[in-house]
């Protein structure tokens, strides 16, 4: 049975932790090493270096690591352990880091546009602060025959009901019309936001 990873936890900082993978070093009998795309919790903030281990993760590690010095290597990749677990870890971690993502947004108030309502792991809605039935999503595409990275469409669309619930979007989307803007890399998404709506603030 495979433990499941929390979305959102503690940075190293004290403030919240969103799940993300980042290099981290390693001490190894044979010098530093350095694994690569270790899931980590970690504030965001650009300034803050800290970052904090799922238990899980660090109990890998130790794994990872002795394989290291059976083989002298100083690189690695997180990887999880048996196939059968890699696929379901893979799986519960992509899901995770989707839903730490999405759970990031919410609240936020971008210049011309706010985030309405953000559906975990699926989707962030905005609604333009310019034109109120003007609306816009970012939207998890679960399909990998682009490349293996996560990837979102950015979407667009009118509604004439200014007060937009996701039930009201599910029930209209049947027949209305959205538009596709373009499709963007989970890394990009906060650039192409901020490219499209300005800077942003929270609303609480
Ligand atoms: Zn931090």
């Amino acid at each position: 049975m495979f433990d499941s990873i929390d979305p959102i936890d503690t940075c190293g900082c004290g403030d919240i932790g969103y799940l993300t993978t980042r290099t981290i070093p390693i001490d190894l009998a044979h010098g530093v090493g350095h694994i690569d795309n270790v899931p980590v919790y970690h504030c965001q903030a650009a300034s803050c270096e800290e970052y904090t281990l799922p238990p899980l993760v660090s109990r890998r590690l130790e794994d990872i690591a002795e394989e290291m010095e059976k083989t002298l290597a100083l690189k690695a990749v997180y990887a999880w352990a048996s196939s059968q677990e890699e696929s379901k870890g893979l799986q519960n971690h992509q899901q995770t880091i989707l839903e730490a993502f999405t759970f990031k947004f919410t609240n936020r108030v971008y210049e011309d546009a706010q985030v309405i309502f953000v559906v975990p792991g699926e989707a962030i809605f905005l609604q333009s602060t310019l034109e109120n039935t003007e609306f816009y999503i970012i939207r998890y595409e679960d399909d990998n025959s682009e490349n293996n990275g996560l990837w979102f469409s950015f979407l667009k669309f009118y509604f004439e009901e200014p007060n937009l619930t996701y039930e009201d979007f599910l029930d209209w989307s049947e027949s209305g019309y959205v538009k596709e803007i373009g499709r963007v890399v989970l890394d990009d998404v906060e650039d192409i936001l901020i490219d499209e709506f300005g800077e942003w603030t929270t609303n609480r």
